[in-house]
């Protein structure tokens, strides 16, 4: 696949995000606008890259948890509007104004900065305004929502750009919370709109609300998850079909013929029961490869499950592979396809007894990541810069 010889390494499939944000974008219909989510490095897959592609592909707004994250993409020279969901409380306003960033609001306190530093800078600043309907989180509760409404309104240099709030539990097959969580946050806009407050942005939706609900409210949808062919759960409808689009691969660093009974990395607990071949890869919890999968995981070899023998080490990890015929510079797959074989995202979680969305987030930024584009490189994010003087 490439001749790098990197030691780890991801690979994110641009078609196969592509192909993601289409279904998406084909679910939504014609009347909404899609929102890609691209918070946490596009949740380890790539801010920048996952961004352009999800952009030229008809994705309108992108969303970031901190402004350092957007300030990312606009260094990058994508221009689509940003919103920030994660707390704009404090500070900031004059990046926020200055790139075009959109703020979340959660309560009156950041108002009276922004609206100085809007008058300031001579240029509004974008406010949408997040309601609690059961998220339990970040939003202000329904019933102070008008006046903070209000309050953004009649607040020189703000503009009044949208209304949001979050599902919690979308993704479980019961829907009744979810669908009174609609009733709660539909009879909010009405009551806004008799106020003659008609923000132009409204949106409530996340990937499994797109996947599962036949209908919602609002003309904008926020997913995150599906765009990198993840489903939300085990629960939501896999007939939507998505496709996975990271692999994460690596090279086997060092073969070994051991004897029965030899202790296997820190801790020494795993014993060969017999003679057998171990290989060293050189990959470990530094990358994002969980300890919790030490004596659990497996990964794939030429087509082969290999499990994982003793415990993860920081940098590397040990497996079994008998009497595969393998040597050093040998492609292992840690997440991804092999042969017949599949290693997902879902299968660690389950090891792990978390979710995909942590699997893949937390993949080192220390792992170069390569971009294919009809299977070819059509990007590479390494360590090209060691070093820079501020
Ligand atoms: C992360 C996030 C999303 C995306 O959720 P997915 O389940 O990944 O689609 C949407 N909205 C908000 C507010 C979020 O924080």
């Amino acid at each position: 696949m490439n001749n790098l010889n990197y030691p780890a390494w991801l690979e994110i499939d641009q078609d196969k995000l592509s192909f993601n944000v289409r279904q998406l974008l084909d679910s939504i219909g014609a009347d909404r606008e899609l929102l890609a989510v691209v918070k946490a490095d596009a949740y380890g897959h790539g801010a920048v890259p996952v961004a352009k592609t999800a952009l030229a592909n008809g994705v309108n707004w992108l969303g970031v948890n901190l402004i350092r994250e957007a300030l990312e993409l606009r260094q990058a020279g994508i221009k689509a509007p940003i919103l920030i969901l994660g707390c704009s409380s404090f500070g900031y306003c004059e990046e926020i104004i200055r790139h075009d960033l959109t703020a979340v609001i959660t309560d009156s306190r950041p108002l009276a900065a922004l609206s100085e530093t809007a008058q300031r800078l001579g240029k509004p600043a974008l406010v949408q305004i997040k309601v609690d309907t059961g998220m339990g989180r970040l939003g202000v509760e329904p019933s102070s929502l008008l006046q903070l409404a209000e309050k953004v309104v009649r607040l020189p240099g703000l503009s009044f750009s949208g209304l949001l709030s979050h599902f919690p539990v979308a993704d479980q097959s019961d829907k009744s919370f979810t669908l009174n969580q609609i009733d709660i946050f539909i009879a909010l806009i009405d009551k806004l709109r008799l106020r003659g407050l008609n923000p132009p942005l409204v949106h409530i939706a996340n990937s499994a609300g797109v996947i599962d609900l036949t209908d919602y409210p609002g003309n904008l949808v926020r997913a995150g998850i599906a765009l990198y062919g993840l489903y939300p759960s085990g629960e939501v409808d896999h007939d939507f079909f998505l496709k996975p689009i990271l692999s994460f691969k690596a090279r086997i660093s060092y073969v070994k013929p051991v004897p029965a009974g030899v202790g296997i990395s820190y801790g020494l607990t795993y014993t060969t029961p017999e003679e057998t071949r171990l290989a060293v890869i050189p990959v470990g919890y530094a990358h994002g490869m969980p300890r919790g999968l030490s004596n659990k995981g497996e990964v794939l070899i030429q087509g082969r499950r290999c499990p994982i023998r003793g415990r993860v080490c920081m940098d590397s990890t040990i497996v079994e592979v008998g009497n595969l015929d393998v040597e050093p510079g040998d492609e292992v797959v840690l997440i991804g396809k092999s042969g017949d074989e599949y290693i997902g995202a879902d299968e660690w979680a389950y090891h792990l007894d978390t979710i995909n969305y942590e699997i893949v987030a937390t993949l080192a930024s220390r792992l170069p990541r390569l971009y294919l584009v009809n299977g070819k490189i059509a990007i590479r994010r390494d360590f090209k810069v060691l070093y820079e003087e501020a």
